[in-house]
């Protein structure tokens, strides 16, 4: 469904309205409780079409998506089963828009889901996972819990049952669009002072560009040799592209927040910068959630197809290096020390890019490692999301961040690249909550450190 669909009451709420934290839920605006029950079945039902409805029926029940999850994993806590975290939806579904609904409805054998159920349901649905995907990937039903998940966040979001450091930031990039309420004069001036400190020229807003770059203000501000990386990846392909000014920045916080409308307009403002400059690609940065966002919700919330490619950055990377224009040396890692690779769950498992870190690894000669529950099946860092912002969510995540730690020194490896900035931020912060001896590298750095000629 698009957002234009549904009432954004969401849209309508001041950050200053939001509430203090109670308990494990946090509430936007000042809603009745049933104007909050109102508008999250309105958005459930509206959700559920039909695969979604056969999704919901065809659960076995056989547990082995609570397996899957690392917030299972790491706390045994049957509360955080994946699919018993979509309940208020299934449970709304059968009631509302399931073929017995009528039955149900009439004798009473299923009760209209309660504030009470949607404030315990908040944590579940935003604070206890990281739309990592491996729940889907598991079901033996091949049900998509992750989209039903999503789905459910939507209604959350409707209703104003957001955590709020999460809320806080989709707010702020709704309203300015940025999470850190910049202009975007000064995001481009900051741009040309990363191309300055790190002696190259950055291209914004040069006409007759081929390809579109976009990064984040949270790239820019915590990896700048990230963008700088970027461009010398860029300028040695050859490649004809620009930033564009009026959307340099492609994080989308409405994705991870529940907000279909907030979610779409980050996906426009892309959308018309791309089409003023005529691109034929948008290559996006490390955020894999931005990635994720605009190429595979793009066409649906945009309402047709995109004009142009969109590709992230490592996938770029590798086609150029497939074509030959990309020519790297061989090398070790930034330290000399052994490699692990941190594979990006919402990269891999939600944005198909497989692959890429891999051959660009071989491509430097990187003798590098692997977790021992990789590809496919890779284990999420924990911070994806929106769980990193999310601030009541921490003691939960650093759980979960304990079991990738234990994984990661088992491959006795000394440095960790990841071509995901969310997962590197997610992994910066365990070095410095832990002491861990770890250095985290981004992939783009690497392959911008190996440039042949
Ligand atoms: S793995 Fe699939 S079928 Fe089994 S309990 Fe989970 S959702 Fe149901
Ligand atoms: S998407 Fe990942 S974190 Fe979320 S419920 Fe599924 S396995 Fe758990």
């Amino acid at each position: 469904m698009t957002p234009d669909n549904r009432v954004s009451s969401a849209a309508a709420i001041a950050a200053s309205d939001i509430r203090q934290p109670h308990g494990h839920y946090d509430e936007e605006g000042g809603a009745s409780a049933q104007a909050r029950v109102n508008a999250a079945v309105r958005s459930f039902v509206l959700d559920v079409g039909a695969v979604s409805a056969l999704r919901l029926d065809s659960c076995v029940h056989c547990g082995m998506c609570a397996d899957a999850c690392p917030f299972y994993v790491a706390t045994d806590d049957p509360r955080y089963t994946p699919i018993h975290k979509v309940e208020p939806l299934k449970q709304t579904y059968k009631r509302e828009a399931g073929p017995f609904a009528p039955f149900f409805k009439l004798l009473g054998l299923k009760r209209k889901v309660t504030i009470e159920e949607l404030h315990e349901w908040e944590e579940l649905l935003f604070d206890s996972c990281t739309l990592c995907g491996r729940c889907s990937l598991i079901c033996p039903m091949g049900i998509d819990i992750t989209a039903l998940i999503e789905d459910a966040r939507h209604g959350m979001s409707e209703a104003g049952l957001v955590p709020k450091a999460l809320y806080e930031k989709a707010y702020r990039q709704h309203r300015s669009g940025n999470v850190f309420g910049l202009s975007n004069e000064e995001i481009t001036r900051r741009l040309a002072g990363i191309g300055q400190e790190h002696g190259i020229d950055i291209p914004i807003d040069r006409a007759g560009a081929e390809i579109m770059v976009c990064t984040t203000v949270e790239e820019m501000d915590a990896y700048p040799a990230t963008v700088a990386a970027m461009v010398r990846v860029l300028e040695h392909v050859g490649a004809n592209y620009t930033f564009c000014s009026q959307a340099v920045d492609a994080s989308n916080y409405g994705y991870v927040g529940g907000s279909l409308a907030w979610e779409r307009e980050g996906i426009v403002r892309i959308v018309e910068a791309a089409k003023r400059y005529g691109v034929r690609t948008v290559v996006m940065p490390e955020d894999a959630f931005a990635y994720v966002a605009l190429r595979w919700e793009g066409t649906e919330l945009y309402g047709k197809a995109l004009p142009f490619e969109v590709k992230h950055i490592s996938e770029f990377m590798q086609e150029e290096l497939a074509a030959g224009r990309l020519r790297l040396k061989k090398g070790n890692g930034a330290d000399g020390g052994a490699v692990v690779l941190h594979e990006s769950s919402q990269l891999l498992r939600r944005g198909g890019v497989v692959g890429a870190p891999l051959d660009l690894l071989e491509a430097m000669g990187v003798a590098f490692k692997r977790p021992a529950d990789h590809g496919a099946f890779a284990w999420c860092c924990g911070g994806g999301g929106g769980v990193l912002e999310n601030e009541r969510a921490q003691p939960l995540r650093y759980r979960v961040f304990e079991a990738r730690m234990r994984e990661i020194e088992a491959t006795q490896a000394d440095e960790i690249v990841t071509c995901c900035s969310v997962c590197r931020r997610t992994f910066d912060d365990g070095v410095d909550r832990f002491g861990w001896d770890k250095r985290i590298v981004g992939l783009t750095e690497m392959v911008a450190a190996h440039l042949a000629g």
